[in-house]
């Protein structure tokens, strides 16, 4: 029988993918959406997650599609109705948070499935296993964005816990902290932040190796990039290696060489092999939770020394 499932917070990522992708795996009955807005098509629709949960409405899990500030408590609400829980990325907008919303998972003896959507890409797969017995010895992440063009009349991402540049900035992390065969720890950050604007639009990163030796080691975010979108991580290992994964992960070159093309790694889409991949878990009642992202994007506000540029309007 398919899983009865309820989306809540009906916005872009909920309508560009987690709607039709669910409409098209057979695992799973879309149920309910919550949305203050407009209903869709004639699914049952509540305007407030707590109206849901109250309902009575049989579910069996619920994907959580809000941004991260109000994500926590939804959850803990969600849990205690008996529900299982798929969270868009980023978890949640605190470490202190993530580890608590884990935690009461377990307790609740339900399935919590932390999604980071940039992970779900063969090329991805095919870079962790080509540096898994290597040492790094230069990284840099590239992540370079037109804010506008992604982010219209979203003025969430510029309050705190909106995380800013970060916002994308953490899917280029989720990709790192996947491939990396050791862990890197954030060593200094610049945030550069918008006069009037309470989270960055661009940010300049160092880290350092987890490990012992030297490692050139960095990433560069910005939201202010027109025209063509670069979205690269370059990783040299001491035994020469040169591995990018360009185009958010869909595509791998090693030596210069193409390896890896959209076309090939990309054979279902990163939210089909999250639902494929979510359909596992509720059936092994078993959870999947990474907040090794979260962990560095966190490390970077706490040592993000903030610099203030133009005004964003
Ligand atoms: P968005 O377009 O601004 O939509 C967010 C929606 O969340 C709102 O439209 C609202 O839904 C709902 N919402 C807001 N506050 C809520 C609350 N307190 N309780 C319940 N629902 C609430 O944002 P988005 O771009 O879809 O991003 C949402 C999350 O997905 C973010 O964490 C983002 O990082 C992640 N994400 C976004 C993209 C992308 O391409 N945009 C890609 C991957 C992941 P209603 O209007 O229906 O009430």
């Amino acid at each position: 029988m398919a899983f009865r499932l309820a989306v809540i917070g009906l916005g872009k990522i909920a309508w560009d993918q987690h709607l039709p992708v669910i409409a098209k795996n057979q695992n799973f009955a879309l149920t309910a959406v919550v949305s203050s807005r407009a209903p869709y098509m004639d699914v049952p629709s509540f305007k407030t997650p707590a109206e849901l949960f109250a309902s009575g409405l049989k579910l069996d899990a619920v994907s959580l599609c809000m941004p991260p500030v109000p994500r926590t408590a939804i959850a803990r609400d969600a849990f205690d109705a008996g529900l299982h829980v798929l969270m868009e990325k980023p978890p949640a907008p605190t470490m202190g948070e993530f580890v608590a919303i884990a935690a009461y998972a377990a307790q609740a003896k339900r399935v919590i499935f932390t999604t980071w959507h940039s992970q779900y890409n063969a090329a991805v797969n095919e870079a962790k296993k080509l540096l898994a017995d290597k040492t790094v010895k230069r990284l840099y992440v590239n992540w370079k964005e037109d804010v506008r063009r992604w982010h219209p009349g979203q003025e969430w991402i510029w309050e705190p816990g909106g995380f800013g540049v970060f916002d994308p900035g953490i899917n280029a992390f989720s990709i790192v902290t996947k491939i990396l065969p050791q862990p890197i720890f954030v060593s200094s950050c610049a945030l550069e932040t918008p006069s009037n604007r309470q989270t960055p639009i661009a940010a300049q990163i160092r880290f350092k190796p987890s490990w012992r030796g030297e490692a050139e080691l960095t990433a560069d975010l910005d939201w202010r990039q027109t025209g063509e979108q670069t979205w690269s991580i370059t990783i040299e290992t001491t035994d020469g290696q040169a591995l990018e994964l360009r185009k958010g992960g869909t595509e791998m070159f090693l030596d210069g060489k193409l390896l890896m093309a959209p076309a090939q790694t990309v054979p279902t889409s990163e939210y089909e092999e999250i639902y494929e991949q979510f359909v596992l878990l509720l059936n092994a009642t078993q959870s999947h939770i990474d907040g090794a992202p979260l962990q560095l994007v966190s490390d970077c506000f706490i040592l993000g020394r903030r610099v203030e540029t133009a005004a964003f309007a």
